[in-house]
This record gives C-alpha cells, sequence and structure tokens, in this order.
C-alpha cells in the first residue's frame, strides 16, 4: 500500500477581505502545528497573495492560486500570469474547479492547457473533476471523471505526476452542505485512480494524492479522509474559519 501524504487545500474563493485575509492566515499560521504531517495549501483571492504568503513564510503552509492564464505575458486584459503567481509566493495552482467549468465556462481543453502550462513553469497542480447531479443519477459519475482525468491530463508525463494532486469534487456537494457518503465518494477515488493507473501505470497511481471535495468539515472528514484512497480534502467554506480548517486538517492526520 503507497504511503501518501495526506493533503488538504483551503479554496477560500472570492471570500475575504484584505483585512480577513490577514487574519486567517496569522491564525492558521498559528495553530496549525501538524502541518509538517499533513500539507497544506491556502488559496487567497489574487489582491492577497502576497501578504498571505508573507504572512505564511517560513511555516509548512504553502499558498495557491485559484486560477492564471497561460500565456506569458502581453494583452490579455484582465489575467494573471503563471510567472506572477510565482511572483506572489505560490507553489500550487488550482486548475479545473467546477466553478471555472461551469460558472466561468472553461472547457477540458482550457483545463489541459492551464496544467501543462503550470507544470511546465515548475508550479505544482491541483485538478479539480467531479460530475453533476444528472450525470450522477444518470449512472455516469465513473465515466465523467475518467473523461476529465484524460483530457486534463493530455501530454502530462508520468515523471510530472508527482506534481499533480487530483481532487474529486462531485458538482452538487459544492457548497451544498451534501456530502458524498465515504462509501460513494471512496468508490469514486478508487475508479479515478484505476484510471491514473491505465494512462500511467499503477506506482503512478498509488502515488497520487486524491483529494475529496463537497461540503467537507470537521464533523465528517475523518469518515471520508479514513477511506484508503481518499488522501485529504479539498475545501471551501469551512476553509474560512480557522477552527474549522484546523479541525479537518486534524482529521487528516
Ligand atoms: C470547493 O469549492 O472546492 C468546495 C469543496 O467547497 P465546499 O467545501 O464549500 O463545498
Amino acid at each position: 500500500m503507497a504511503n501518501r501524504k495526506p493533503y488538504v487545500g483551503g479554496n477560500w474563493k472570492m471570500n475575504l477581505h484584505r483585512g480577513e485575509a490577514h487574519a486567517l492566515a496569522r491564525q492558521l499560521r498559528q495553530t496549525l502545528t501538524m502541518a509538517d504531517k499533513v500539507e497544506v495549501t491556502v488559496m487567497p483571492a489574487f489582491p492577497y497573495l502576497i501578504e498571505v504568503a508573507e504572512i505564511l513564510k517560513g511555516s509548512a503552509i504553502k499558498v495557491g492560486a485559484q486560477d492564471f492564464y497561460t500565456q506569458a505575458n502581453g494583452a490579455f486584459t484582465g489575467e494573471v500570469s503563471l510567472s506572477m503567481v510565482k511572483d506572489c509566493g505560490c507553489q500550487v495552482v488550482l486548475v479545473g474547479h467546477s466553478e471555472r467549468r461551469h460558472v466561468i465556462g472553461e472547457s477540458d481543453a482550457l483545463i489541459n492547457e492551464k496544467v501543462l502550462a503550470a507544470l511546465g513553469a515548475g508550479l505544482e497542480v491541483i485538478l479539480a473533476i467531479g460530475e453533476k447531479l444528472d450525470q450522477r443519477e444518470a449512472g455516469k459519475t465513473d465515466s465523467i471523471n475518467a473523461g476529465q482525468v484524460c483530457l486534463g491530463l493530455a501530454g502530462v508525463k508520468a515523471e510530472q505526476m508527482a506534481k499533480v494532486t487530483l481532487a474529486y469534487e462531485p458538482v452538487w456537494a459544492i457548497g451544498t452542505g451534501k456530502t458524498a457518503t465515504a462509501a460513494d465518494a471512496q468508490n469514486a477515488h478508487l475508479a479515478i485512480r484505476k484510471t491514473v493507473a491505465s494512462l500511467y501505470g499503477q506506482t503512478v497511481a498509488d502515488g497520487v494524492r486524491i483529494q475529496y471535495g463537497g461540503s467537507c468539515k470537521p464533523s465528517n472528514a475523518k469518515e471520508l479522509f479514513s477511506q484508503p484512497d481518499i488522501d485529504g480534502g479539498l475545501i471551501g467554506g469551512a476553509a474560512l474559519k480557522a477552527v474549522d480548517f484546523k479541525g479537518i486538517v486534524e482529521a487528516a492526520l
């Protein structure tokens, strides 16, 4: 059985203004003493990346960007490049979040471009995938996940997979208070790992971390994270309060 270090990501989304983001970063720095046993990344909104990274500098908590654009520089109004997010102190980028896929309208092709660009720039990637409710009800969970994994990772080399974490986030569970049962989530994670094995072989599949995301909170995290193929979580709402996020990180120990 592979020994995967648990990994918890906090996606702050378009929440927390400057003072709130600073305060949360300070609280996490003070209270997340277990961050060497569990890998932890927080993803603030763009305007606060530099300051949050400064507050967390020297701690085990990494900073990630929720998005970026694939081009290096130039006439791309409103966009932010990978070298800019690196310059702000980011080591990690999130790609393929369901809000980018289904609210902003990002395609699998763009998501794949982003994955390749981020890995090419030496950043770690959290690639989020997951089915919508109608797809789940039609029994398509595993095929949707397999498709998003294959398309998202197209062109990624086996040796680059050490920098890739997958996040299984059933869309119907994100921000809704509905959580997949631990058994359902485990089944989906196992199927995702098999897809990775079909692409890269069992050793890579055994090494890749697969986070669960979707209304994860301190009260359900332990059961989810104790499943053999669930290696931590990608957290939205519960990442906005230090006490809740700490509870989830502790559940991953
Ligand atoms: C997310 O946005 O990735 C997420 C899982 O959100 P929440 O925890 O609020 O469901």
